[in-house]
């Protein structure tokens, strides 16, 4: 048997036919398009690559995007007067502060910079109050990954109430908002992580899987049970031919690729199991298009939340 594949690219797509013309309509009402303010501090490559991601797809959509760069060595003052100063800036509806933070910034920075931001802006929904909201099942911004994924099952058509959902991973960005979205939809959540025992066991209960880790193919076949869904929210890079033995036979798509480019993208979900999941997201493909697909929907939130506000 081999897996459903479920297109997060083409829902993306749909996505975006939907929100365009209402980002056309409200800078038609307003006289300026929804904006998004981008803070990326320093040159991390993979930072680079997704922030070039949000800014196509939010100028195709419509939307004003700017990048705020500051360098590797900015400090966490410097950090949090650009976050000042996107708070107060009228163009701009939305604040994203890029993950994560280079070392210069000092530990635990990352909270106090998604503290910052303010509220009103907050369209990750990384903000304490905010991660409040959605606790109490009355979020208006819910963060864009997990968000993405409960889009994708719902058009789908794949059930979630009453499911045993099984999240493995418990980040604030992806694990925790994920576990508690499925449990405000009413499935039977478990959260797995760095310390579980019996992983495997555990995760083979899910009806619905969801691999939220950063390590390459660490949900193999054993993990899963027949015919369950299974969504790989991992992006990892990889370079290590060991990685790649272990990875993908002869004769994949992915070796040739990784023979020609040196490295491949791959999810924490072994190829293998594409053989025993009913349902499988893929890596590129999958969870990510939808990410930034819901950032966007987000941003037109809080522009018309902002401008309802002020009745400009
Ligand atoms: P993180 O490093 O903050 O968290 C990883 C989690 O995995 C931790 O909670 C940890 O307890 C758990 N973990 C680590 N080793 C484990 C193990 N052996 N068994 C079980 N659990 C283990 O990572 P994150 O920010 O949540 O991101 C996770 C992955 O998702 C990364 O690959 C990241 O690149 C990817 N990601 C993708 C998108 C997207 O749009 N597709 C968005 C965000 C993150």
């Amino acid at each position: 048997m081999s897996a459903r594949i479920l297109d997060g690219r083409a829902l993306a797509r749909r996505l975006y036919l939907e929100i365009a013309p209402q980002v056309a309509a409200f800078s038609k009402q307003y006289g300026r398009p929804p904006g998004l303010g981008i803070v990326l501090v320093g040159n991390d490559p993979a930072s680079e690559v997704y922030v070039r991601g949000k800014v196509k797809a939010g100028r195709d959509a419509g939307f004003r995007i700017d990048v705020e760069r500051l360098p590797t060595t900015a400090s966490l003052d410097d950090v949090l007067a650009l976050v000042e100063r996107l708070n107060t800036s009228n163009p701009h509806d939305g604040i994203l502060v890029q993950s994560p933070l280079p070392p210069s910034v000092g530990p635990d920075a990352e909270r106090t910079v998604f503290d910052a931001v303010t509220v009103q802006k907050d369209v990750d929904g990384f903000c304490s109050a905010n991660v409040g909201r959605l606790v109490q099942n009355r979020a208006v911004i819910a963060s864009g990954t997990p968000s993405g994924v409960i889009e994708l099952l719902v058009s789908e058509g794949i059930e979630i109430a009453g499911q045993h959902a099984v999240v493995i991973g418990r980040s604030e960005i992806v694990g925790k908002p994920m576990a508690l979205l499925f449990l405000h939809r009413h499935a039977t959540v478990t959260i797995c992580h760095s310390r579980t025992r019996d992983l495997s066991a555990l995760a083979r209960q899910a009806d619905i899987l969801v691999a939220a880790v950063g390590q390459p193919g660490l949900v193999t076949p054993t993990f899963v049970k027949p015919g369950a869904t299974v969504i790989d929210v991992g992006v990892n890079r990889v370079t290590d031919p060991l990685v790649i033995d272990r990875l993908f036979e002869e004769g994949h798509p992915k070796l040739a690729v990784f023979r020609e480019k040196g490295s491949v993208l791959v999810g924490d979900v072994h190829p293998a199991v594409s053989e025993v999941a009913g349902a499988l997201t893929p890596v590129p493909g999958g969870v990510g298009p939808l990410t930034i697909a819901m950032l966007m929907r987000n941003t037109l939130a809080t522009a018309r939340a902002r401008a309802g506000a002020s009745g400009t």
